[in-house]
């Protein structure tokens, strides 16, 4: 396809991808003032308890724990349920491996459910289909910072005596209805990764106002030992997934950028789907009503029917118009990682599955929806530093590029 690959004489995105200044002034304040300090432990640390405070004014939950990752804050919530091996807790086959670490690692099951097309959040029926006696929760992954249909989950979840976990690592300061995401169900959880809108490096929230769970968090994040008691007669099996001071420091002071942060990348992400709408051959994702959505990156899909060439070919022709496309997001799905495939969780092993605690087998999970969206996405970077200018150009490299190779 020579129309396809041809570098444009001159590209209609005739700039480079805006890159937003993340870290600076604010954040050197805040570690100066750290590194002072004559501890940096997290627990009653003035850097910690700021995040604390910082964080409840974003997000009110009653009960915090800051802790080392999003991978960690998702381990703390499955760990407060307590799982018997084998109990089952359903996820999204578009998302991080954080978001099923610690399921396994508590010997739970992540169940696979299939995923809305032009969402590519878990499609509710699917959800339902997927319910067994064993399902603890439904873990809602809000994928690139679109928020889950939350309303229809959380009535399955009453209906069948679930919990329900947000997995807001990419959704920070998403909303559902008006309700920032992470305080609709029963957790909230949060990443302060390097690639997420706000970071320091590695880190990650853990949130809820539940009165059961509640107090626990810290025992699951710190070794099961009782800081505010200052005893140690651990009941149960916790690894440390603690918070530190640095840490601490650097995300008091992403927390002050976050509206901003989230207002751009909503307002870049949503003229651009504004208008990609109508282009044949182009799907912009859908957000539905009411819902805002906080554009981690740019998820959009190609109608390959109504195209004359493959994906390949329609992204080399966005990137030679100077869009930086990408075809898809992860490789496959979640469950066609290897690690899944072989059920080689344990050294070679599956002890839940061995031992006769559940009959999963991975290798015959089938969602197709979440096959298809993977197969014909194309993915792009979208950040607070694209100007409305920057986003016209996007918009008009794609129109430009699909009017070319449209049947
Ligand atoms: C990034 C991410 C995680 C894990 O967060 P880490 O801080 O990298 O451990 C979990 N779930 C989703 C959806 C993510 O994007």
């Amino acid at each position: 396809m020579s129309t396809a690959t041809t570098p444009a004489v001159s590209p209609i995105v005739d700039e480079p991808v805006p890159q937003p200044v993340r870290w600076g002034d604010a954040e050197l304040a805040r570690l100066t003032t750290m590194v002072r300090q004559n501890s940096l432990f997290y627990y009653n640390g003035p850097q910690t308890t700021a995040l604390v405070a910082d964080f409840r004014k974003h997000y009110p939950l009653q009960h915090l724990f800051p802790c080392s990752s999003g991978t960690a804050s998702l381990h703390i919530a499955v760990a407060a349920l307590r799982l018997k091996p084998g109990e089952e807790i359903i996820v999204s086959p578009i998302t991080d491996m954080g978001s099923v670490i610690g399921i396994l690692y508590q010997q739970g099951v992540p169940v696979f459910a299939d995923l809305d097309p032009r969402t590519y959040n878990l499609d509710p029926a699917s959800v339902r289909r997927a319910i067994t006696p064993k399902t603890r929760a439904i873990m809602a992954i809000h994928l690139c910072g679109n928020p889950c249909d939350m309303k229809a989950l959380l009535a399955i979840a009453q209906e069948h005596n679930l919990v329900v976990i947000e997995d807001c690592a990419q959704a920070w300061g998403a909303r559902h209805q008006g309700t920032p995401v992470g305080l609709m169900g029963d957790f909230g959880c949060y990443s302060f990764n390097d690639f997420k809108h706000i970071a320091c490096g590695d880190g990650g929230m853990v949130g809820t106002n539940s009165a059961q769970y509640g107090p626990t968090l810290s025992k699951w994040g710190d070794k099961c030992y009782d800081r505010a008691g200052g005893t140690r007669d651990p009941e149960e099996l916790a690894p440390n997934y603690r918070m530190s001071e640095p840490q601490s420091a650097v995300c008091v002071a992403q927390l002050g950028k976050l509206d901003d942060i989230v207002t751009k990348r909503n307002r870049a992400g949503s003229l651009l789907t504004a208008r990609l709408q109508g282009i044949p051959g182009v799907l912009p994702p859908a957000t539905h009503e009411g819902n805002f959505h906080s554009y981690w990156f740019y998820f959009l899909r190609l109608d390959l029917a109504k195209l004359k060439v493959s994906r390949a070919d329609f992204v080399a022709a966005l990137r030679a118009q100077g869009v930086a496309a990408n075809a898809g997001y992860i490789p496959m799905p979640v469950y066609r990682y290897k690690v899944f495939q072989n059920h080689n969780f344990f050294g070679g092993t599956w002890p839940v599955r061995d031992y006769g605690a559940t009959t999963m087998d991975y290798r015959k999970v089938d969602c197709p929806n979440a096959a298809a969206i993977l197969e014909d996405g194309v993915t792009m970077p979208l950040n607070q530093a694209m100007s409305d200018a920057y986003i016209e150009k996007v918009a008009r490299a794609i129109r430009t590029v699909a009017a070319q190779l449209a049947k």
